[in-house]
């Protein structure tokens, strides 16, 4: 496994940035514990900065944008605390279900 702290850097504000793009092919495991979702989230900035996604930032800072409205880090190797950036994309909601219909694995409770 490969050492996290190789690919983010905290300046002196404690933001948190992503330093280099890794070509590994296998999932880097968040060393976050996941929530409920399968998710890691953690705090970029220090102290009292809200928590995000950490598939999601990592996501934005590959970019270099925002992610768009309606669209969310979505994992090519379904492991949803892996932050292989080469294993996170921009994915819509809609995706996502359509996904699950085919796993076979869709509730029928989703909006
Ligand atoms: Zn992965």
């Amino acid at each position: 496994m490969i050492d996290q702290s190789s690919y983010f850097t905290r300046d002196q504000e404690g933001v948190v940035t992503l330093t280099m793009s890794p070509t590994n092919t296998s999932c880097i495991i968040s060393k976050f514990a996941p929530s409920k979702n399968g998710r890691t989230y953690f705090r970029p900035l220090k102290g009292s900065g809200k928590k995000v996604c950490e598939a999601r930032y990592i996501l934005e800072q590959t970019l270099g944008r925002p992610i768009r409205e309606g669209y969310q880090a979505q994992h090519h190797c379904d492991v949803m605390n892996c932050i292989n950036p080469d294993h996170i994309y921009e994915g819509t909601q809609r995706q996502n279900v359509r996904d699950a219909w085919r796993r076979g694995r869709a509730k029928s409770n989703f909006r």
